[in-house]
C-alpha cells in the first residue's frame, strides 16, 4: 500500500463491504482545510439488523476457536499495523488532524494493544476451588460473554476501536463496532486488515451512520450481550440505561477533567516543559489530558512563565506538514466549544495567554491557550475542554489542592508533582481518579488497566483486567 492511499469508505456487514452507491452518505471533512475528503455510507436499519445477525451467527464458531489460534490472528494484526504504520498514521492525520509523529505513536500503541490482547487470549485462566467432600470437582471458568457492541469516539481513531475489537476477539466474542463518523478511515483500514489475516466473516462488523438509530437498534437486540462505550458522559449515561433493558454487561470509558498538582518542591521549569507537551498533544483532545494545573503559591509565577513560554514556542498548522507541533481541532464544533470557554474566562476578567493561532483559512484551528489565575467558577474549570485549553490556578495548602482536585464528579486521570515521598503517597491515596500518575504524564499503556470513577465511568480496558469486560464467570461443580 502506498502512503497516499485513502481507503474506499464502506460498512462491513457479515463479510460484505457496503459502499456509498446505494446508501445515503455523510461528508468526511479534512480538519486542516475544511474540504471534503470522502463520503461515508450510512447504515440502513437492514444493515444494522444484518450486522447483529452476522455477529450472532459467527459467535459459537469464534468462541470455540482455540485461544492459540485466535492469538495468532491477533498477533498478525499487530504485525500488519507495524508493517503499514505510515499508511495508518497518514489516515489518522487526514481524518483527525493529529500531527504525523503523534499519529505514528498511535499506530505503535494500537499494535501493542493487539499484541497484548493476543497474549492475554492465551491466559484466560480459570480456577479450582477445593471441595467440602472428597471427589467433588469445583471449577471456575471464564467464558466469552457473547456478541459485543463497541462504540468509539473520534479522538483516537485507531487505538480505541483496537482496544475494544482486540479485547472482544481475544476473549472469544464477536463484534458489531460503530466508530466515529468524523474519523472512519482507520477503522475501515483495520477491518480490511482483519479480513486479510483470516478473522472469519461476520466476526467483526463495522457500522457508520446515525448514532442514535444504530445504537437503539443494536442495544434493543437481546443477542448482543455486552456494550463497550468510549465517549462523553452524557451519551454514556443514555447508552448504559438502554443496555440495562436487556441486562447487557457494560463498560463505560467516559470524559475526564484531569487535575495536576504541582508542589513548590518540584522542579518547576521541568514540570512546565513536560506539561506543555502533555497538554497540547492531540490538541488537548485526550480524555486524560491534564487540564486544571493547581500550582502551589510559591511556584506559581515561575510555572506560569515557563508554561506560557513553552506554549508560545508551539507551531500550529496542517498536521501533515513538517515541524508542526499541534494540528487543527477535529471539527468546527470543537472550535466553537473552546472559544466559548475562553470567552467565559475573559468575561470574568481572568488573564488569557494564547499561542500560535495557526494558518487560519477554512481549517478548524484554535490557538493553544492558558487561563492564568483561574477561579473555580470559570466554566473551563468545570466543563471538560477536550481541546487546547489549560487552566492555571494557585493553591495554598495541600488540603486545599486535594479538595479542588477531587471537586468534580469525574475521576479519570489525576497527576501530581512533588519531590516529597510522603506527600506523593498521601496524594496517590487521596486523589479520586481511576489513574493517578505521580511525577510524569504517561497515563496508560497496553499492559496497564485503564478506566475511570464516578462520571468517568466504570470497567477497565488494558492490563490483565481488560478481558473481563468480555467474559462471564461459569461455576461448574461435578462429583
Ligand atoms: P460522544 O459521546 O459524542 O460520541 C462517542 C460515540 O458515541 C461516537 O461514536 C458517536 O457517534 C456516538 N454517539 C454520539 N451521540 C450519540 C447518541 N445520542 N446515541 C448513541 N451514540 C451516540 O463523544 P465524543 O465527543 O465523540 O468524544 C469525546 C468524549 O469522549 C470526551 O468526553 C472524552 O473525554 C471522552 N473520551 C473518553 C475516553 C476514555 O477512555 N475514558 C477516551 C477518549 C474519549
Amino acid at each position: 500500500m502506498t502512503v497516499s492511499q485513502y481507503p474506499e469508505l464502506c460498512l462491513f456487514v457479515g463479510g460484505a463491504r457496503i459502499g456509498t452507491r446505494a446508501r445515503q452518505t455523510i461528508s468526511v471533512i479534512d480538519p486542516a482545510t475544511g474540504a471534503e475528503t470522502a463520503r461515508l455510507p450510512m447504515a440502513t436499519s437492514e444493515d444494522v439488523g444484518a450486522a447483529v445477525d452476522a455477529a450472532a451467527a459467527a459467535f459459537s464458531g469464534w468462541a470455540e476457536t482455540a485461544p492459540i489460534e485466535r492469538a495468532g490472528m491477533l498477533d498478525t494484526v499487530a504485525d500488519g499495523l507495524r508493517t503499514d504504520s505510515e499508511r495508518f498514521a497518514r489516515l489518522i492525520a487526514d481524518d483527525l488532524g493529529k500531527p504525523l509523529p503523534e499519529a505514528r505513536t498511535e499506530v505503535e500503541t494500537a499494535a501493542g494493544i493487539w499484541q497484548w490482547n493476543a497474549e492475554e487470549a492465551r491466559r484466560l485462566y480459570g480456577r479450582l476451588i477445593p471441595g467440602r467432600s472428597p471427589g467433588i470437582n469445583q471449577q471456575v471458568r471464564q467464558e466469552p460473554v457473547g456478541p459485543v457492541f463497541a462504540v468509539s469516539p473520534w479522538n483516537a481513531p485507531l487505538i480505541t476501536p483496537s482496544r475494544k475489537i482486540s479485547g472482544a476477539l481475544a476473549a472469544g466474542c464477536t463484534v458489531v463496532a460503530k466508530s466515529a463518523e468524523e474519523t472512519p478511515a482507520a477503522s475501515v483500514a483495520l477491518l480490511a486488515l482483519l479480513e486479510e489475516v483470516g478473522v472469519p466473516a461476520g466476526a467483526v462488523n463495522l457500522l457508520f451512520g446515525d448514532p442514535v438509530l444504530i445504537s437503539a437498534q443494536v442495544l434493543d437486540d437481546p443477542r448482543i450481550r455486552a456494550l463497550t462505550f468510549t465517549g462523553s458522559t452524557r451519551v454514556g449515561k443514555i447508552l448504559s440505561a438502554h443496555a440495562m433493558k436487556t441486562l447487557k454487561k457494560v463498560t463505560m470509558e467516559l470524559g475526564g477533567h484531569a487535575p495536576v498538582l504541582v508542589f513548590a518542591d518540584a522542579d518547576i521549569e521541568a514540570v512546565a516543559g513536560m506539561a506543555v507537551k502533555a497538554k497540547f498533544r492531540n490538541a488537548g483532545q485526550i480524555c486524560t489530558s491534564p487540564t486544571r494545573f493547581l500550582v502551589e503559591e510559591a511556584g506559581f509565577d515561575r510555572f506560569t512563565e515557563a508554561f506560557t513560554a513553552g506554549m508560545a514556542a508551539l507551531k500550529v498548522g496542517d498536521s501533515r506538514a513538517a515541524e508542526v507541533s499541534m494540528g487543527p481541532l477535529a471539527s468546527a464544533v470543537r472550535v466553537t466549544a473552546l472559544s466559548g470557554l475562553v470567552e467565559d474566562a475573559r468575561s470574568r476578567r481572568l488573564r488569557v495567554a494564547c499561542g500560535d493561532a495557526g494558518p487560519g483559512g477554512s481549517g478548524f484551528y484554535h490557538a493553544p491557550t492558558a487561563v492564568i489565575g483561574a477561579t473555580p467558577e470559570a466554566r473551563g474549570m468545570n466543563e471538560e475542554p477536550f481541546g487546547p485549553l489549560a487552566l492555571l490556578a494557585r493553591f495554598g495548602t495541600e488540603e486545599e489542592a486535594m479538595a479542588e482536585a477531587n471537586r468534580l464528579p469525574v475521576g479519570l486521570a489525576a497527576y501530581a508533582f512533588t519531590e516529597n515521598a510522603r506527600r506523593a503517597a498521601r496524594v496517590a491515596s487521596g486523589m479520586r481518579a481511576g489513574n493517578v500518575i505521580i511525577n510524569h504524564f504517561q497515563a496508560s499503556l497496553p499492559e496497564t488497566p485503564f478506566g475511570g470513577l464516578g462520571d468517568s465511568g466504570f470497567g477497565s480496558e488494558g492490563g490483565v483486567e481488560g478481558l473481563q469486560a468480555f467474559t462471564t464467570v461459569k461455576y461448574v461443580s461435578q462429583v
